[in-house]
């Protein structure tokens, strides 16, 4: 494994623009506080698909396979299920190895990982994050640390403590893992946050890829993404604005954010018109994956949500369709 993964990689602040070297172990910015994203990836070449590849490693062809950590994620099916006669397709994210897209994103952080021998990594999770990190970076030879709320179910525990990594049970509400594991990230572990970390945003831009690719490279209408975080739902729009920039696509498709109503706060951000997305008190919800009261990307995804409404001022503004969806 070399350091020359990273070479021209930046991490730079979505807010003030400051940049920090793609090394850093800060999962926010230093000056603002905002969260981070990653700078310097190669710019999209549909030429440059590695088609005998069956991962989301087709769209990296520039990562050797050696230095590769995956157990073969991504490439997912898309297909057309009941009476949808492919008006609606389903893309089959449980397929993935761990049964989440959050394996995209460990994947690919996990590679990055291993290219600057970090040898000690924490994350909290209610859930499929934590066991995603936890089996990648067993594959890696890394060790991690997974912070859970006491009440995370039994069979999620287990997925965990099947890598072999170490479960750490958090009394109290989700909030205090989270304080939990940034202590231990002050005192020197690696943050491996699926919502805060860019390089785990970055390989969730490979949802996209597929999607256009799988459509024969064309744009899809609409995406619906069930959003806790919403890691996927940007993570795709990022991906879409690759694929735009590179001229692959005209326009970014429409993104939908479902919530549960008891634990909305993109929702309500979105209908108030909010540039943030303060943080609520979440009602009890029997979909618990997306319960998240305080999504950490939340002014992003907001923006996201808007510019891919507006097709990036393609002239989408003015349909009957946005109009109504505007007012809603
Ligand atoms: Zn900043």
């Amino acid at each position: 494994m070399t350091k020359r993964l990273l070479e021209g990689l930046r991490f730079r602040c979505t807010r003030c623009r400051s940049a920090l070297p793609a090394t850093a172990r800060d999962w926010r910015c230093p000056e603002c506080g905002d969260a981070l994203a990653l700078d310097g990836m190669p710019s999209f070449e549909r030429e440059s698909v590695d088609r005998s590849e069956s991962s989301i490693w087709r769209y990296s062809p520039h990562v050797p396979p050696r230095d590769r950590v995956t157990l073969g994620e991504g490439w997912t099916p898309l297909i057309a299920a009941g009476r949808s006669k492919g008006a609606v397709l389903y893309k089959l994210e449980y397929l993935n190895p761990t049964g989440s897209f959050k394996d995209r994103g460990m994947s690919f952080l996990s590679t990055f990982l291993s290219a600057m021998k970090v040898g000690t990594v924490v994350e909290d999770s209610s859930g499929n994050a934590g066991a995603s990190l936890a089996t990648y970076a067993a594959r890696a030879n890394i060790h991690a640390t997974i912070y859970v709320p006491s009440y995370t179910s039994p069979h999620k525990l287990s997925q965990i403590s099947a890598s072999g990594m170490e479960c750490v049970s958090v009394p109290g509400p989700r909030a205090d893992a989270a304080r939990a594991v940034e202590t231990a990230a002050r005192a020197g572990a690696y943050y491996a946050s699926h919502f805060w970390n860019p390089f785990a945003l970055e390989g969730l831009k490979t949802f996209a890829y597929e999607v256009v690719e799988q459509l024969g490279w064309k744009c899809p209408d609409r995406v619906i993404f069930p959003c806790g975080h919403g890691t996927l739902l940007l993570g795709s729009y990022y991906g879409f604005e690759t694929l735009r920039q590179a001229g692959v696509i005209e326009t970014v498709p429409q993104l939908y954010c479902i919530q549960a109503a008891a634990c909305a706060p993109i929702a309500e951000a979105f209908a108030t018109q909010s540039d943030t997305v303060p943080a609520i008190r979440a009602g009890e919800t029997v979909a618990e994956g997306i319960r998240i009261a305080e999504p950490a990307r939340g002014r992003e995804i907001l923006s996201a949500l808007r510019r891919a409404y507006d097709g990036h001022g393609r002239g989408r503004t003015g349909s009957p369709h946005r109009r109504r969806a505007l007012q809603a």
